[in-house]
């Protein structure tokens, strides 16, 4: 019987601009640069308001909506769960850029795409 040999497939770009493959490697699944996740929809950028155990990054961002009583724009934050890879090397309070993928768990529909240099 003929063992069909499985080749490691090579770390593809995810044909969104300005994002570069890690250097690192992991063995993810759900990883958008070594695993099967494509990403579609809409991409964020936010700050790392904190980090959990099972792979997943807290992340806010700012954004504007007009108050028609003053007449004036008012902040608000947006918070989601994205899903952190370990090829990543994401630190709390570190400013990445995330992309809408298909939903991971119950929580988890954003997944972290790299990080923006300061
Ligand atoms: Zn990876």
């Amino acid at each position: 019987m003929a063992q069909k040999e499985m080749k490691k497939e090579k770390s593809k770009g995810i044909g969104i601009p300005g994002i570069e493959i890690p250097k690192n490697n992991c063995d993810d699944i759900n990883c958008p640069f070594h695993g099967n996740l494509k990403i579609r929809g809409r991409i964020f950028e936010g700050i790392v308001e904190s980090i959990k155990p099972s792979k997943t990054a807290v992340v806010r961002w700012e954004r504007r909506v007009f108050c028609p009583k003053y007449e004036r724009f008012e902040g608000r934050f947006t918070k989601v769960s994205a899903h952190k890879t370990d090829c990543l090397n994401i630190q709390k309070d570190d400013i990445v850029i995330i992309g809408e993928c298909r939903p991971i768990s119950k929580s988890k529909k954003f997944v972290v795409l790299g990080k923006v240099e300061k």
